[in-house]
């Protein structure tokens, strides 16, 4: 049966770096594992070959997104001049890899570090996140390409931990290129179930990752997908549907530092993706859209 969404994994399910070396196994196991979709996280993005990645894609028939957050000192939620301008230029300059790597999505925390942060986010920060992402917006836009707002969890970010936060934010960026980005592991922890953000959402829905509540294989741990999977075809949802998933048996420097990757849930990456692409294929045709 034909899936209505293209089917990702992350890279961080193969490997932790982006060398050629890691980028061929992340591709080739990719494609060998039945997935449409590689999601690369720029993180360490200057040490990547950007060509010879996209031609590898090319390849394997691979399609691309890409993922990131900011860091503490290249924020741009902060209020600190010089601190919101290198996070506008790692925005940019990721938005450029992307685009170069043949991706049209480019999603994740673009609007603060990935971290726990000691104080709520202050409206000079909030304004220049809205700034700095519609300039972002605007460049994306002459590229055919969307920004995703990932909401991530109050430990990750004080920027946007729900839906409707999201929403709000979208709204003053006021670009239909902007988008939102659930992700089942986050939503977990700060909404108040499963459907009602998705529906909430709508058709600004961009980019979905599914992850347990631990983050480990699909379906060992509690969260409801079948009811997540019903409201995606509720809302007629046909954009991709990345699996990410992360142990300490694939360490990305920094990445798994930020997101308190500490405990080994699996150790052979080709089993877990294969059998988070069958668990994606059955949600996605348990339920018709
Ligand atoms: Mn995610």
């Amino acid at each position: 049966m034909e899936l209505r969404n293209p089917l990702g994994v992350h890279a961080l399910v193969w490997a932790g770096d982006t060398s050629p070396d890691s980028v061929a196994y992340a591709i080739g196991q990719t494609a060998k594992t039945g997935f449409d979709l590689l999601e690369f996280s720029l993180h360490d993005s200057l040490s990547m070959d950007v060509a010879g990645t996209r031609a590898l894609l090319q390849e394997n028939g691979l399609a691309v997104a890409c993922s990131r957050g900011l860091a503490f000192d290249a924020d741009v939620s902060s209020t600190d001049s010089a601190v919101v301008e290198r996070g506008e230029k790692l925005l940019h300059d990721s938005l450029t890899i992307t685009h170069e790597l043949g991706g049209t999505h480019f999603t994740g925390a673009l609007y603060s570090a990935l971290g726990k942060y000691g104080a709520p986010l202050s409206a000079q920060g909030r304004a220049n996140v809205v700034r700095v992402l519609q300039g972002l917006a605007a460049e994306a836009g002459t590229r055919g390409m969307t920004l995703g707002l990932e909401v991530c969890n109050r430990y990750e970010t004080n920027v946007i931990n729900t839906a409707r936060d999201a929403l709000r934010l979208a709204d003053d960026i006021g670009a239909d290129n902007v988008l939102v980005h659930l992700d089942t592991y986050h939503m977990n922890i700060e909404e108040d179930d499963l459907v009602r953000p998705v529906l909430e959402v709508g058709d600004r829905l961009g980019y979905v990752h599914i992850g347990e509540n631990h983050r480990g294989y699909l379906g060992s741990g509690h969260l409801d997908f079948t009811s997540f999977f019903h409201a995606l075809a509720d809302i007629g949802y046909t954009g991709p549907v990345t699996f990410e998933s992360f142990s300490s048996a694939v360490v990305a420097a920094g990445l798994s530092n930020d997101l308190a990757i500490w405990r080994n849930l699996w150790t052979d990456g080709e089993d877990l993706a294969r059998h988070a692409r069958a668990f994606l294929a059955n949600q996605l045709t348990a339920r018709p859209a």
